[in-house]
C-alpha cells in the first residue's frame, strides 16, 4: 500500500469505528455497550451489539448485576446475523468497539474474517493474540480523537 492508500484506509477505518460506537448505543446492556460492523467491498453487510438472543427479554444483567450467561457479544450477533442472510463474511473486515474476547475471536476466525479493527483495549488480550496467530490483520484505533472532536463541537455550539 502506498501512503495515500494507507491514509484513505485509516480515514475509512476511523469512520466505521465511529459508526460501530454509535451502533453500540442500541445495546440495552447496562454494564457495557459494544457495537460491531462487518464490512465487505465497502458495504456494511452486518451489524451487531451485545444483547440477549431474539425472543428473550431485553435485560442483560441478573439482579446481582452479573451479565446473564446467554448474552451474545456484539461480534457473535454480527456473525450470526450473516448466517441468516445470503451474504458471506469470508474476506470481510470486522469493526468492533472493544477488543474481541477469545470466544468471539474463534468465531471471527471461522467466519473467514480477514481484518479486525477495534478501538478499546481490554485487560485480557488473548482474543487479539489468537486472531494474530490465525493470520488476521488486527488494527487498533484510539477513539480519543473522535471524542475530542465532538467535545470541541459541543463547546462551540454553547
Ligand atoms: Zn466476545
Amino acid at each position: 500500500m502506498d501512503d495515500s492508500t494507507k491514509d484513505k484506509q485509516e480515514a475509512l477505518d476511523k469512520r466505521y469505528i465511529r459508526m460501530a460506537s454509535i451502533w453500540a448505543e442500541n445495546s440495552y446492556c447496562k454494564r457495557r455497550q459494544v457495537g460491531a460492523l462487518i464490512v465487505k467491498d465497502k458495504m456494511i453487510i452486518s451489524d451487531g451489539y451485545n444483547g440477549t438472543p431474539s425472543g428473550f427479554e431485553n435485560v442483560c444483567e441478573e439482579e446481582n448485576n452479573v451479565t446473564k450467561p446467554y448474552v451474545l457479544h456484539a461480534e457473535a450477533n454480527a456473525i450470526t446475523k450473516i448466517a441468516r442472510s445470503n451474504n458471506s463474511s469470508n474476506g470481510a473486515t470486522m469493526y468492533v468497539t472493544a477488543s474481541p474476547c477469545i470466544e468471539c475471536a474463534k468465531l471471527i476466525i471461522q467466519a473467514g474474517i480477514k481484518r479486525v479493527v477495534y478501538s478499546e483495549k481490554y485487560r485480557l488480550e488473548d482474543g487479539v493474540e489468537l486472531l494474530k496467530r490465525a493470520g488476521i490483520e488486527v488494527v487498533f484505533i484510539s477513539m480519543d480523537n473522535g471524542k475530542l472532536k465532538s467535545e470541541a463541537a459541543c463547546a462551540s455550539e454553547q
